[in-house]
């Protein structure tokens, strides 16, 4: 693993040698894919399940903010409990008997930003070999990249891996030489920007869920939303 980055290097200098700055503008794209995907999760799905526990969503970020900028900058759910712990129960007063189930039980396997991300992925590869993907294929993409989601591991970099399976199931497997393997590389290559992202939106998840269901068993703290 330590010396993958010289590989990926390696493969993205192919690709920028035969399509040069070209290359940027899709990958550019895809960032931009991902990250509106994102924050469009963020405030449409989580904001609406706080709305309709009558949680404000502002509260929610300003109590959550520091453990969404430590998986920011960290990359790692797993690496980043401890202060998603200390946010869900200090600033926004869920009780430790569930924070201390639902928070690692989510940073295991509630990984919707990687779900988003490799969705996208899968749709850049496909059309960066010049196919496109039949109705089934979608639907296949969905449901994989849900349960790869759930099988990834809460560290750097892991749901890229997971994304070879997802791409597997599609019938575009990796393979040295093709150009599924040269569109793979490109993600690679930007990789990190893609998961600072992904990790946030996965521990906010993980806190809007421990947060509702500190709400429905009437054990969350209404003081810390005022
Ligand atoms: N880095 C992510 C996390 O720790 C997992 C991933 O690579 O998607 O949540």
């Amino acid at each position: 693993l330590q010396y993958a980055p010289f590989g990926v290097f390696a493969l993205i200098a192919i690709v920028f040698g035969q399509q040069g700055a070209k290359a940027f503008g899709p990958l550019g794209m895809v960032t931009l894919t991902v990250y509106i995907s994102l924050v469009v999760h963020l405030v449409l799905t989580y904001g609406g399940f706080l709305a309709i526990n009558k949680l404000s969503f502002l509260k929610f970020l300003k109590g959550g903010r520091e453990a969404m900028l430590t998986a920011f900058v960290t990359r790692s759910s797993a690496g980043t409990l401890p202060v998603t712990m200390q946010n869900t129960e200090d600033n926004l007063g869920a009780p430790r008997s569930i924070a201390s189930f639902t928070l690692p039980l989510g940073a295991t396997v509630n990984m919707d930003g990687t779900a988003i991300y490799q969705g996208v992925c899968a749709l850049f590869v496909a059309f960066a070999i010049g196919q496109s993907l039949s109705f089934s294929q979608q639907v296949t993409v969905v449901l994989t990249a849900l349960l790869a989601s759930v099988g990834t591991a809460g560290v750097p970099g892991a749901g890229a891996i997971m994304l070879l399976m997802v791409l597997e199931s599609i019938g575009m497997p990796v393979k040295e030489g093709t150009a599924v393997a040269m569109a793979y590389a490109m993600i690679l290559g930007i990789d990190a920007v893609l998961d600072m992202g992904r990790t946030s939106m996965n521990i906010t998840g993980d806190m809007v869920g421990t947060v509702i269901v500190a709400k429905s068993e009437k054990e969350l703290d209404m003081s810390k939303w005022k």
